[in-house]
């Protein structure tokens, strides 16, 4: 069963607070940074809670398992579900590793994450 919104809220929140509080370190310990240096620190800050954002989300749409499975693409079999497996997603935020429900046609030897990528 999927999260509740109570749940991703508190997790997210986590992560923003994780960066605020790296930012204010960075802020703290770096006497007189350029403009330069607060951009990298923030732009690296935002990139890395992008992907938490992302990745968030998405594992908790994907936690909501399809029954019946999905049809194979090619036989139109329902295919069989394998459990959560980790996928490397490389995503406009970045690189996401994602655990996402697989999927698996014996007959015709292809996986699926649920709703697009094949493997
Ligand atoms: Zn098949």
């Amino acid at each position: 069963m999927g999260k509740s919104r109570g749940e991703l809220k508190a997790k997210l929140m986590a992560e923003a607070e994780r960066a605020i509080d790296d930012l204010l370190d960075w802020h703290l310990s770096t006497a007189k940074p350029n403009l330069a240096q607060v951009e990298e620190k923030v732009l690296a800050l935002r990139q890395r809670l992008s992907e938490q954002m992302s990745q968030t989300v998405i594992e908790a749409q994907a936690a909501v398992r399809p029954v019946p499975g999905p049809r194979c693409e090619q036989c139109g079999a329902e295919m069989r579900y394998k459990g959560l497996k980790e996928l490397q997603v490389s995503s406009w935020v970045g690189d996401l590793q994602l655990d996402r429900g697989y999927y698996y046609c014996e007959q015709c030897r292809i996986g699926l994450f649920p709703p697009g990528s094949t493997t």
